[in-house]
C-alpha cells in the first residue's frame, strides 16, 4: 500500500494510472475509521481495479465554535485497516498542503444545502465540496463511494458532480449500524455511557417513523411530532432538526406521496449525531 502526503505526487500517480488504462474507485474520509468507512472500501474494492482512500480532516467543512481540533485521529490504525481492507493508496495530506494561505476559490451549492445541516451549519457544505472537488481533481476517480449516513452530503455531491460535469459515478452506500442500532460514527467515542445509551433515540425514533408509515400514516407533521416526543424524552438530547423531506430535493413535505426521507440531528453536550431512513419506494435518483 502507498502512503502520499504531497497532492502533487498523488495527482501524478493517479495520472499514471489512468494512462496504464487503470480504473480507480476513490472512498474520502476524515480518518478514525470504523466499519461504516470500510463497508465503503469494500463496496468500491468491487468496483475498479485501484482503491483510493483519503484521510483528511478539512479545516473548511467546520464552523468556528465546532470540534475541529478535538475530532479524533489515529492515522497509524487508519493505515493499519485499509491495508487489510486491500486499499493501494492512501492519500493523507496536511491542511497546508491542501489550501495556500491565500486560496481564495470555493465550491458553493446554493439549493440543496440550505436546510438540514446547511441551516444550523452554515458555510459546512461549502468546505465539503471544496475539498471533495479538489479531491476528485487530485485522485482522478472513475468512481466514488459516499456513505448514505450522510444523506444530505451525498445529495449534494450529486449534485455538484452534474452541475460541474465531473466524469465521475457517485455511489451510495447504506448505512452501517452497531448491533443495538446507533449508526456508527468517528464522533461516538465523545459519548459518555449515559450519552451513549440516551442516543438509541435516534434509531428508535426512525423505527417508529417508520411503523407509522407502515400503518398508513402519510401525514408528515404527525410523524414529526412522535418522533420529536421520543427524542424530547431523553433529558440529554438537544433537538438540532427532525425533518421529513422529499427524498432527492430535501424540500420539506406535508404529506408522504413519494420516497421522504425523515433526518435528524441531536446534540449530546457538544457531540452531534446525525441518522436518517427513507421511508416509501425509492423514486429514481436525479441529481
Ligand atoms: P467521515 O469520515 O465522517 O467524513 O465519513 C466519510 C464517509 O463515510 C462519508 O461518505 C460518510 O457518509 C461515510 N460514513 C460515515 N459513517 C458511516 C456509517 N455509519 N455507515 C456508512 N457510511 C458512513
Amino acid at each position: 500500500m502507498e502512503v502520499i502526503d504531497r497532492s502533487e505526487t498523488m495527482q501524478a500517480r493517479s495520472l499514471e494510472l489512468k494512462r496504464e488504462g487503470r480504473s480507480i474507485a476513490f472512498v474520502p474520509t476524515m480518518g478514525f475509521l470504523h466499519e461504516g468507512h470500510l463497508s465503503l472500501m469494500d463496496i468500491a474494492r468491487s468496483r475498479a481495479e485501484i482503491l483510493v482512500v483519503s484521510i483528511f480532516v478539512n479545516p473548511t467543512q467546520f464552523g468556528a465554535n465546532e470540534d475541529l481540533d478535538q475530532y479524533p485521529r489515529d492515522l497509524r490504525r487508519d493505515l493499519g485497516l485499509c491495508e487489510d481492507r486491500g486499499v493501494d493508496i492512501v492519500f493523507a495530506p496536511e491542511s497546508t498542503v491542501m489550501y495556500a494561505e491565500d486560496a481564495s476559490c470555493w465550491v458553493d451549492e446554493e439549493g440543496l444545502s440550505k436546510g438540514l445541516c446547511g441551516a444550523t451549519r452554515p458555510g459546512h457544505f461549502r468546505g465539503v465540496c471544496t475539498v471533495v472537488a479538489k479531491l476528485f481533481n487530485l485522485v482522478q476517480p472513475n468512481l466514488a463511494v459516499f456513505g448514505e449516513k450522510d444523506a444530505q452530503q451525498l445529495r449534494i455531491i450529486r449534485r455538484m458532480v452534474r452541475d460541474l460535469n465531473f466524469p465521475i459515478e457517485i455511489v451510495g452506500g447504506a448505512i452501517v449500524r452497531e448491533a443495538d442500532g446507533l449508526a456508527l460514527s468517528s464522533r461516538n467515542r465523545y459519548l459518555s455511557a449515559e450519552e451513549r445509551e440516551q442516543a438509541l433515540c435516534l434509531q428508535r425514533a426512525l423505527k417508529r417513523a417508520e411503523q407509522l408509515f407502515e400503518k398508513g400514516e402519510k401525514n408528515a407533521a404527525k410523524i414529526e411530532r412522535q418522533i420529536f416526543e421520543i427524542v424530547d424524552a431523553e433529558p440529554l438530547a438537544e433537538i438540532d432538526y427532525i425533518a421529513l423531506v422529499d427524498e432527492s430535493t430535501l424540500i420539506p413535505v406535508s404529506q408522504i406521496e413519494s420516497a421522504t426521507l425523515v433526518a435528524l440531528a441531536v446534540d449530546f453536550n457538544g457531540t452531534r449525531l446525525i441518522d436518517n431512513k427513507v421511508l416509501g419506494c425509492e423514486k429514481k435518483r436525479t441529481a
